[in-house]
């Protein structure tokens, strides 16, 4: 696996490699979650292309960028025994240069609720801006990423059927520990004792599931959801059940299920997770496919 930090470097390893070409873009300290799209994007393309930046424009809080995990050594050793051809880990300014005046911008309810109401809006314009970017920087036959993000991966969904852009998104299971937590970047903020707070997350979403065998009543859901984090000792933003297919509210509970989205804090550390619901409790976490 090479290592490229420039846009013409990138470019010119791609066009010495076959086709076809995957793309994994990530923030990198990597983890199983990672690990899982690129050995799918290895298992489908003849290159694979991890990309690692911590994209500035896409937080909303300065400390939370500041300490997000960095450890590109680490991340190299692991991108290339999942299969990654070429890492793609350029500085800020090779993406954002000097005079850099563009944004794209997925609007309306798709990026105004849940994560877009709690981060900004400018949350996901600096997600679009920066995908769009590294497509058009990898031009790649598909693109890699995770359920754990349902709602970036709708709207990247979104962006790409807009654009006409001429790539495959392939959206790919949320991998968990044995307890259930969501692998996450950011899991290595917790403490062991919040770690252990943080299994509520995935509680609450599981009592969701079971709810729904009880009653269809999205209310209801919800409510056994809430109750269950009032033992808890995580600070709740949101828990909403949605309409997976564009995350408008869910009124009723009908034959297509609902995504049950919780984001929450544990002490500094912000979290999301979210578990697709059908009426009958049964699961459903593969995501439909495109
Ligand atoms: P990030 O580095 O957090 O921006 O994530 C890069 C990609 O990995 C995104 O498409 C995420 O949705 C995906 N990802 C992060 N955590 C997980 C996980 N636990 N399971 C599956 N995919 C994940």
């Amino acid at each position: 696996m090479k290592t490229v930090r420039t846009i013409p470097d990138l470019r010119a390893a791609l066009k010495a490699g076959p086709r076809p070409v995957g793309l994994v873009p990530t923030m990198g300290a990597l983890h199983d979650g990672h690990l899982s799209l690129i050995e799918r994007a290895a298992a489908e393309n003849d290159q694979v292309v991890v990309s690692i930046f911590v994209n500035p424009s896409q937080f909303n809080e300065a400390t939370d960028f500041e300490r997000y995990p960095r450890a590109e050594r680490r991340d190299a050793e692991l991108a290339a025994a999942a299969g990654a051809t070429l890492l793609f880990a350029p500085q800020p300014d090779e993406i954002y240069p000097p005079g850099f005046s563009t944004s794209v911008q997925v609007t309306g309810p798709l990026t105004d609720s849940l994560e877009g109401a709690h981060r900004g809006a400018a949350h996901f314009h600096g997600v679009t801006t920066v995908v769009t970017k590294l497509l058009n920087m990898v031009a790649p036959d598909a693109a890699y990423f995770g359920q754990k993000d349902a709602q970036q991966a709708l709207v990247i969904r979104r962006l790409v059927a807009d654009l006409n852009l001429d790539v495959r998104i392939e959206i790919l299971p949320t991998v968990r520990e044995p307890s259930g937590l969501a692998l996450s970047s950011r899991n290595e903020h917790l403490s062991e004792a919040e770690r252990e707070r943080a299994h509520a997350l995935i509680a609450a979403l599981e009592t969701a599931r079971e709810a729904a065998k009880r009653s269809t009543d999205p209310a209801d859901i919800r409510a056994a959801a809430l109750d269950s984090l009032q033992q808890s000792d995580v600070e709740l933003e949101y828990f909403e059940l949605v309409d997976p297919d564009d995350f408008s509210a869910v009124s009723r509970f009908n034959g297509s299920g609902a995504l049950a989205a919780i984001a929450a804090r544990v002490g500094e550390t912000r979290l999301i997770d979210n578990l697709l619901i059908s009426p009958s409790g049964e699961p459903e976490d593969q995501p439909k496919d495109s």
